[in-house]
């Protein structure tokens, strides 16, 4: 045998024979790869003989077949993961150890180490990579952050993601993590729905992402561009790679301001407000406040859309106002809705639709906002007519709410991990997703059937955390997630009807009935609206402590 050592935990040998392994197992070698293909020579024993042996001799064994001459990208990263995976010291070999060395030698440079410390090492143990160096270059471009490879890449530092890292970190605080995200500021979006109510000031719904971003977690402040799974790396805006293991996918949804002609030019003056952006929730109020008399309209795009009780919170708060200003007699309500239905669970309908007739809102169903012209304030609907046929309605308003369209972000859209629909593709139980192993995706990004809401990646998290760590060995058994999401409906100012579900609307209530009946209006719910979610969000959820969160372990593993 001769085998090269080539740092404390890896060395290099050419082929190896059953035999031997015992005697590479006494070295204290605990584990090896062979990169050379089977049948490669008629005098070479085949891998299950070398599986067996290596068995035998208590050494984990890895085949990670090259065919010589062609190292590809892939093997590459495959090398890599082995590395990362395997006990060593590890002992990898081919015929002549050759591949094995240049396997090694791209691993390191694409990890930031320098084409001539590469070169050195291997000649130390006796290679002459030389020829490899314009290879090893062009590894350094493609590896990622000054060669930084992360235990845990997170995209996205918003409820899911700094949630996930913080489960994380609880469960295992030696993990190298990383969390890109451009952003400045983290919001609590929930909280938007009462500022637009004049209930919260707009500032206890913000803060610095560098204050929430958990200790001993990077922040990469950057947008990513582009994923690029087969290498194990995300790509960002100037074109800068990022390395990872195992990447957690939670950049939210996109807010399609464009996709209603006319909006993005008015939004903000004349009467056109949303909820949706931070600095126009107070708007909203404004023009609660100020509307003496005149029509008032409320819009809700196609499904899906994050929060999908949001646009009829915003009404009965205004009307819940309006009526006890008196005014509500002088103001006509429409709820412009571009689904069948009030809400998407039924159980929860009849509480809702006692608050439409009370605040008498004029519902139409199978309306989808598609133009506005804040200048003559007139807003246009798409809609069907009693033949069937697509027409276009015009309402004028005098303030009206919308809630934009909504769609997967576009680089995820144009992701190799997107669905047909764009959304991040998972398996609705584990989060994991459904063709790159190492990845995982929560919150609004990816494509279970849950409601979209922060209550949802509340649950998601654990989740996200238990199985990434079941899949590096560190903890047992794989978690499902239900479904679960919720959906506070403030259907006037100190009562909520609290909508909690899961997967197929099976109502999951957190409380016993006689403390708060979701069906029905509650104090009790809105008070943990307004003083008990906003601490719960900010110092439990943000914190990875799992306050009714616990994830709950699958019967069988994957
Ligand atoms: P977000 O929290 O939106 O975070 C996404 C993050 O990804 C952001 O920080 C963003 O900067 C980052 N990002 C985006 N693109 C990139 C990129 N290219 N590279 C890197 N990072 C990127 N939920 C409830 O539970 N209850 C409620 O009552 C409720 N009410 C709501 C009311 C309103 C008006 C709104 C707007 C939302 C409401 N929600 C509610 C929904 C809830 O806020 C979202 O579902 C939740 O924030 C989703 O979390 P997320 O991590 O998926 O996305």
């Amino acid at each position: 045998m001769d085998i090269r050592r080539v740092t404390e935990d890896f060395a290099v040998a050419g082929q190896l024979l059953p035999e031997q392994l015992e005697a590479v197992a006494a070295q204290g070698y605990r584990s090896i790869i062979c990169n050379r293909p089977d049948g490669e020579a008629p005098d070479q024993p085949n891998m299950v003989e070398i599986e067996q042996a290596a068995e035998a001799a208590g050494l984990a064994c890895r085949y990670l077949p090259v065919t010589s001459g062609k190292v590809a990208d892939y093997d590459v990263t495959g090398f890599a993961r082995d590395l990362d995976e395997l006990p060593g010291p590890v002992l990898a070999f081919c015929r002549t150890g050759n591949r094995s060395m240049t396997l090694w030698s791209m691993v390191q440079a694409r990890r930031g180490a320098s084409v001539d410390a590469v070169i050195e090492q291997a000649r130390a143990a006796g290679f002459d990579m030389t020829g490899l160096a314009r290879r090893l270059a062009g590894e350094q471009l493609t590896g990622a952050n000054g060669g930084k490879v992360w235990d845990v890449l997170i995209i996205g530092g918003g409820a899911g993601g700094i949630a996930a890292a913080s489960s994380l970190l609880a469960r295992d605080s030696s993990l190298e993590i990383a969390i890109v995200d451009p952003a400045e500021v983290h919001y609590y979006q929930p909280g938007w729905t009462l500022v637009g109510a004049g209930v919260f000031d707009k500032g206890h719904t913000v803060r610095t992402m560098a204050s929430l971003i958990p200790a001993g977690v990077e922040w990469i402040k950057a947008a990513v561009m582009a994923f690029e799974p087969e290498n194990d790396c995300v790509v960002l805006e100037n074109c800068r790679r990022i390395g990872y293991r195992r990447l957690v996918v939670a950049a939210g949804i996109k807010l399609d301001w464009h996709g209603v002609e006319g909006l993005p030019e008015t939004l903000g003056h004349n009467g056109v407000t949303s909820n949706y952006r931070f600095d126009l929730a107070p708007y909203t109020w404004e023009l609660v406040q100020n509307l003496r008399a005149g029509r008032a309209l409320f819009t809700q795009p196609p499904m899906p859309i994050k929060c999908a009780g949001a646009p009829q919170k915003a009404m009965y708060l205004s009307c819940d106002h309006w009526l006890r200003q008196g005014r509500l007699d002088d103001i006509e309500v429409e709820f412009c809705n571009a689904g069948a239905v009030l809400f998407g669970v039924q159980d929860y309908v009849p509480a809702l639709m006692e608050y439409v007739e009370k605040y008498r809102v004029d519902l139409s169903f199978n309306h989808r906002l598609t133009r506005i012209d804040g200048d003559v304030r007139t807003a246009w609907f798409e809609t069907v007519d009693d033949a069937g046929a697509t027409v276009e309605v015009a309402r004028e308003f005098d303030m009206i709410h919308v809630t934009p369209p909504q769609r997967a972000p576009d680089f995820i859209a144009d992701s190799p991990l997107a669905d047909a629909a764009g959304w991040v593709d998972v398996d609705q139980n584990t989060l994991r997703h459904k063709r790159y192993a190492n990845i995982w995706s929560l919150g609004d990004a990816m494509n279970a059937p849950n409601a979209k809401t922060a209550a949802a990646a509340r649950m998601q998290a654990p989740v996200v955390a238990n199985n990434l760590l079941q899949d590096m060995g560190r903890v047992d058994g794989v978690a499902h997630y239900n479904g679960y999401g919720s959906c506070p409906l403030t259907v006037e100012r100190g009562k909520i009807v609290l909508a909690e579900f899961g997967y197929g609307g099976k109502l999951l209530p957190s409380f016993p009935t006689w403390l708060i009946n979701g069906k029905r209006p509650s104090s009790l719910a809105w008070l943990l609206k307004e003083k008990i979610l906003p601490p719960v969000y900010w110092k439990a959820m943000l914190k990875g402590r799992e306050w009714m969160a616990r994830p709950e372990k699958a019967q069988s593993t994957e």
